[in-house]
């Protein structure tokens, strides 16, 4: 396929505004192209090189991007930054310079050179290696039409602004490949969620349809996508949803690590969003080895930060401080030590465990683990009481977790990958406290600030995600619970994500001062949920011609870059909250176990 042919696609499915139509225009663009260029073309159309989690990266800065542009379209550096500040989009300004001279094309120019153009910018490395990138971008550039030269330096800076997510894609591949074969979309999933890598789902399905994706398999190195739990309003409903009995474990308040343990050699880590974390956490990297006797292995914990002197575990702030972390790793380490509470198996030997029931990966798991200072299982007791659980939520408290996570023992309890079921709940602390969890928004828009606030931004328009419409719906304006250095970093954190125009897949009744493309997921904590006619998440669920709305939204400060878009709270769980609060008229089990009474919150205007 030609690379201009692509651009002309992703024209289309940028300015497409219903999903059905994106869908459309994607399932044409995947069966235009070859089968060996699928892998290519579906990175690329995510706005990466190589899957998520092998974290390849161009590394090229947005002023040396600006740099290619000056020296591709010959205009002085002054000229582009004028229209940089116009558009705000390096992306047009390339479009717009490269509207001139009539001669340019790349007739020729295949998806796969500028992949191959583009791999080489990234492969760059050591001395040099700006100028080296610069080239490469002013090579792919000279070649370019003005629509191609748009994309291109989107690509360049991450930003490619298509808005096409994971589900579309799914959608589509199953549409273009997945004729005549049952539960094709349930098959495409189940091997992403194997295998987080669209590219070679693709690829696949493309050569073999889908009885070929039996060939993909859990692998050591490829992180396979988290399980995840739902949430049960106290301990009895808790009980009620497990039948009676189920193994409770310690809800611990860190980061969630894959560990990846090939036969010989250090341990690969990932994180829930798949970033390798690796680096961030050496110590692991060596000791899970040791603590692991038989390779291959996956295994699955909470890594959280511990005490230096009593061993005792830290909340959540204290682990966010190694996170990211680039510098200073050796004073990181003993600052703040940490420790992985393991509570799955997902691989053993070369046996995918992940299908068996969740009592014999346990079993196995305690058979796996020798425990060390840094590696421990997650404490685990199986209750089928109320008394039996409180006690063991009351245990969990006083030893600094969260809460407690249900996990279930009937039969068909696998390790349900990228799902989200009642085969594991969760039951926090703050569920006793004004509306129970807290909830995950999207920044979709923001408001200026007046007065203090003046010169960033005084609330935030938050939505939740709506996966069936693969859209993000807005359920409150959140300005709460911002420190002054919160504010003052807010503009160049959202500057990134901010856009002209409403961007697809949003609904709200309200129009911001500013847009934000989705992306920035923060924690907010609110009074209880009401209906609005200004909001859209579970618009008409509960009443016509109102949606969701959190009273007095507060952000918790605590930025969940562990999660995109589209790992945000989604609005059936809000629905589920809304309901719940209904139901919650009588004090909870927490509550009787001595939790502490609800913070005040500070609504400002
Ligand atoms: P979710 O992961 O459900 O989207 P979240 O990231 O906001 O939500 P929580 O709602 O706090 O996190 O609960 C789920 C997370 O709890 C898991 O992803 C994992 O990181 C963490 N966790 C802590 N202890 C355990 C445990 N024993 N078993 C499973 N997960 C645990």
């Amino acid at each position: 396929m030609k690379f201009s042919d692509l651009v002309l696609a992703y024209d289309r499915i940028e300015t497409a505004t219903r999903r059905l139509e994106m869908r459309g225009l994607l399932v044409d663009l995947l069966r235009a192209a070859e089968p060996v260029e699928l892998p290519e073309l579906l990175y690329l159309s995510q706005g990466l090189l190589r899957p998520e989690y092998e974290s390849v990266e161009l590394g090229i800065a947005g002023s040396l991007v600006q740099r290619a542009i000056v020296e591709a379209t010959g205009t002085p550096t002054e000229a582009v930054r004028a229209s940089v500040r116009e558009t705000g989009d390096l992306g047009l300004t390339a479009q717009r310079l490269l509207l001139g001279p009539p001669a340019r094309s790349s007739a020729g120019r295949s998806v796969r050179d500028v992949y191959e153009g583009f791999a080489a910018i990234a492969r760059a490395a050591g001395p040099g290696s700006q100028e080296a990138k610069v080239a490469g971008l002013v090579d792919l550039l000279r070649g370019a039409g003005p629509v191609e030269a748009k994309y291109l330096v989107r690509f360049a800076v991450g930003q490619l602004r298509l808005g096409v997510r994971e589900t579309t894609l799914l959608d589509a591949l199953a549409t273009a490949f997945g004729e005549g074969a049952a539960d094709a979309r349930g098959a495409i999933e189940a091997s992403f969620n194997a295998s987080s890598d669209l590219g070679l789902v693709a690829g696949v399905l493309a050569r073999h349809g889908v009885a070929g994706l039996a060939e993909i398999r859990v692998t050591v190195g490829r992180p396979v996508r988290a399980m995840l739990a739902e949430r049960a309003t106290d301990l009895t409903e808790l009980l009620d949803r497990m039948g009676g009995r189920t193994a409770l474990e310690y809800k611990y308040d860190g980061l969630r690590i894959q560990a990846h343990l090939p036969r010989d050699g250090p341990a690969r880590l990932f994180s829930r969003r798949l970033e390798d974390l690796s680096a961030q956490f050496p110590e692991l990297v060596g000791e899970l080895p040791k603590a692991i006797g038989r390779r291959p292995a996956i295994v699955e914990g909470e890594c959280v930060a511990v005490d230096p002197g009593t061993g005792e575990l830290e909340p959540f702030q204290e682990i966010s401080r190694r996170r990211g972390r680039k510098y200073d790793l050796d004073r990181m380490q003993s600052e703040v030590p940490v420790r992985l509470f393991l509570f799955d198996l997902l691989l053993e030997g070369d046996e995918r465990t992940l299908e068996l029931d969740f009592d014999e990966r346990r079993r196995r798991l305690e058979k796996l683990v020798t425990e060390t200072d840094r590696v421990a299982l997650a404490t685990q007791e199986v209750v089928a009481d109320l008394p039996a659980a409180t006690a063991f939520f009351d245990r969990a408290i006083l030893d600094g977790c969260e809460g407690v996570m249900a996990k279930s023992l009937a039969p068909g309890s696998r390790y349900r990958a990228g799902a989200r079921g009642f085969w594991w709940i969760k039951y926090k602390r703050e569920y006793t406290h004004t509306i129970g969890d807290s909830i995950d928004g999207v920044v979709v828009g923001a408001f200026f600030g007046r007065g203090r606030r003046a010169g960033t931004y005084g609330a935030l328009l938050a939505a939740v995600y709506n996966p069936k419409e693969d859209r993000f719906e807005s359920f409150c304006k959140v300005g709460s619970g911002f420190d002054d250095a919160m504010l003052k970093e807010l503009p160049g954190r959202l500057a990134p994500y901010r856009t002209d125009t409403a961007p697809a897949g949003v609904a709200t009744g309200l129009v911001p001062d500013v847009w934000m493309r989705p992306g920035l997921v923060l924690e907010i904590r609110g009074a209880e949920l009401s209906l609005s006619p200004n909001h859209r998440a579970g618009f008409g669920r509960i009443r016509p011609g109102a949606g969701f709305a959190l009273r007095f939204p507060r952000f918790t400060g605590r930025f969940r870059d562990d999660k995109s878009a589209s790992e945000a709270t989604t609005a059936e769980e809000l629905l589920a909250l809304y309901n719940s609060q209904v139901r919650r008229a009588t004090p909870t089990d927490g509550e009787r176990a001595g939790a502490e009474p609800p913070e005040p919150l500070h609504p400002k205007a």
